[in-house]
């Protein structure tokens, strides 16, 4: 009915724009739902509502207003029209939100500052006591950042922490939160994730490798390239402290430990995380050098049939340790899959079984097939199929002479691209073969899609089928099951005539294990089943 000058200002809207309309036409649709009911039943029983509301310019923009509407009525209580005062308060928001930055964001570099850390440290502590998770903390302190600043002076320093900031930002999860103390301190939080504290320790040495290595790459600041380095101290929560200004002390003290050793930037607070820390460390050095000096030995493992022929062999890895002696895959092959040296090993060890295939061959002791097992980590790499393609190429081995090893797990993680990459294994005549089944999680509907040729029945099952009735049942189920799908199936870890009469029983033909032989060195291989 009618708007004031003020009314015109604010919104941009003339008088003769609005007279005669519903001023729903005013607003931005910013609403909840149930809002304006809302609005209307207290106008109805208060006769007043007051609020804040998003409304639209004439131009098009949002802004916020506070809005007080009256009914105005007349002597009897008959109500008359309605009135609406309001003030835009867009301003006093933006203000709002800069006290808010200022107060939990550090304005150099736009992260969290410590105020806001300790907000989320507190609240990352209650849930990983309450769900038995352990969080890890991570203190960086740029080593000889002062040099910089006092000689390149301050802004060349600001530039540098913002570049710190943002590459610290780029390596962490979203649900992690890297901070700024202040000065050239940073703090990473990485919450809860790993029930057990080794698994806790493996995790946070490997971040806290990630953080020193990008450190180390060469800032360009102003035109100029710089070298930093930066020392880290690493401290779990909730393992000793639970107070969040506590747990980042510790890490603070872990940290002038890792500036005084110098050993690697890295120190845990703790002195057993930092054993487990530096054996992780060694080991993965060691690995290295094991790779590059040829220390890794491939043994071979015969896969028989009903009439005891063998038809194909599984390649295992071992590391011929200077040292130790022979050392078990089990233990360096998680640090490998953790550091992606197992790309380099895997490569190597189809390039080592492609190998060993000509020379069986040479000698006219042809094994038909040999399995090589292949980890998600490098199953995952893109270029895998082209790479065993390219392998295989190299070696001059036909493609149906090998067999992939996939274990279930690794099989589901990506299902697309698992499909993918099974259907080009399979265009390039390799088969594959599901390493461990039946203690993942593979329903019928995924292996229906995967063009799977074998089904490989975990040792677990066949250890306890004469023993366990619910072992003898989810064998025979499994061996049913591929029969159904056309799936070759074979059953490792037999070590008894009496699992072995079962499973054939069953109908399962095909066997792996210490009753039919165990992993051997290719001469021993030779000689006892050549
Ligand atoms: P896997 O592929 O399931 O290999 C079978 C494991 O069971 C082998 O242990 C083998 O020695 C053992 N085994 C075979 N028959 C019997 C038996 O009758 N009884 C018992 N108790 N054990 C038996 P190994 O060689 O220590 O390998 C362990 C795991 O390490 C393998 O499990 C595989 O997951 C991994 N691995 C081995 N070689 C490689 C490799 O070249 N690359 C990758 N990525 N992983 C590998
Ligand atoms: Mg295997
Ligand atoms: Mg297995």
């Amino acid at each position: 009915m009618r708007v004031n000058n003020a009314f015109s200002k604010i919104t941009g809207y003339s008088t003769d724009d609005v007279i005669g309309r519903h001023p729903d036409f005013l607003s931005a649709a910013y609403q909840e739902s149930g809002f304006i009911q809302n609005l209307i039943q207290v106008l109805t029983t208060n006769n007043q509502w007051q609020g804040e509301i998003w409304n639209r310019r004439k131009n098009g923009d949002v802004f916020p207003e506070w809005l007080t509407v009256t009914g105005v009525r007349d002597e009897h209580g008959n109500l008359l029209n309605y009135v609406g005062i309001f003030s835009d308060i867009s301003e006093q928001k933006a203000a709002e939100r800069e006290i808010h930055e200022l107060a939990f964001y550090d304005p150099l570099t736009g992260l969290p500052n410590r105020r806001l850390l300790l907000d989320r440290l507190k609240q990352e502590i209650a849930a990983a006591k309450r769900q038995h998770y352990y969080g890890a903390l991570f203190f960086l302190d740029l080593d000889h950042f002062k040099n910089l600043n006092d000689s390149r002076g301050h802004q060349v320093g600001d530039e540098l922490l913002i570049q710190v900031a943002q590459r610290l930002k780029s390596i962490v999860r979203d649900e992690d939160t890297a901070s700024r103390l202040g000065g050239d301190e940073f703090i990473v939080m990485v919450p809860g994730r790993y029930p057990q504290l080794a698994q806790a320790t493996r995790a946070a040495v490997m971040l806290a490798e990630k953080i020193l290595n990008t450190i180390n790459q060469p800032f360009i600041v102003q035109g100029s390239e710089h070298h930093f380095s930066t020392s880290i101290g690493v401290t779990l929560f909730p393992e000793i402290a639970d107070q969040p200004e506590a747990v980042i002390q510790q890490a603070d003290t872990a940290m002038y430990r890792a500036k005084e050793s110098g050993r690697n930037g890295i120190s845990f607070y703790r002195p057993s995380m930092q054993e487990a820390a530096d054996k992780r460390l060694t080991l993965e050095k060691e690995i290295r050098q094991a790779l590059k000096d040829e220390q890794f030995v491939l043994h071979y493992q015969a896969q028989v049939d009903d009439s005891g022929q063998v038809v194909s062999a599984e390649a295992l890895i071992r590391w011929q340790h200077p040292v130790r002696g022979l050392v078990s895959p089990m233990e360096f092959i998680p640090v490998a899959e953790d550091t992606q040296l197992i790309v380099p090993i895997g490569d190597w060890v189809i390039r080592e079984a492609c190998r060993q295939i000509k020379v069986w061959d040479a000698q006219n002791k042809p094994i038909p097939h040999v399995a090589v097992n292949v980890s998600s980590r490098q199953f995952r790499q893109a270029d895998f199929v082209e790479r065993v393609k390219h392998i295989l190429l190299e070696a001059d081995v036909s493609a149906d002479r090998l067999v992939i090893e996939l274990t279930e797990g690794c099989v589901i993680s990506d299902i697309e691209d698992t499909v993918r990459k099974m259907r080009d294994l399979q265009d390039l005549g390799v088969n594959t073969s599901i390493d461990d089944f039946g203690i993942g999680y593979s329903s019928l509907s995924y292996l229906k899609m995967l063009p799977i040729s074998q089904l490989k029945i975990d040792q677990s099952f066949v250890r306890d089928i004469a023993s366990d009735p619910n072992d003898a049942v989810i064998v025979e189920t499994i061996i049913n099951m591929a029969k159904n799908l056309g799936l070759h199936v074979i059953a490792e870890g037999v070590e008894t005539q009496e699992q072995m009469n079962f499973l054939r029983d069953k109908g399962c033909l095909n066997y792996q294990g210490y009753f039919t032989g165990r992993p051997l060195c290719p001469a021993t291989f030779e000689s006892n089943h050549g």
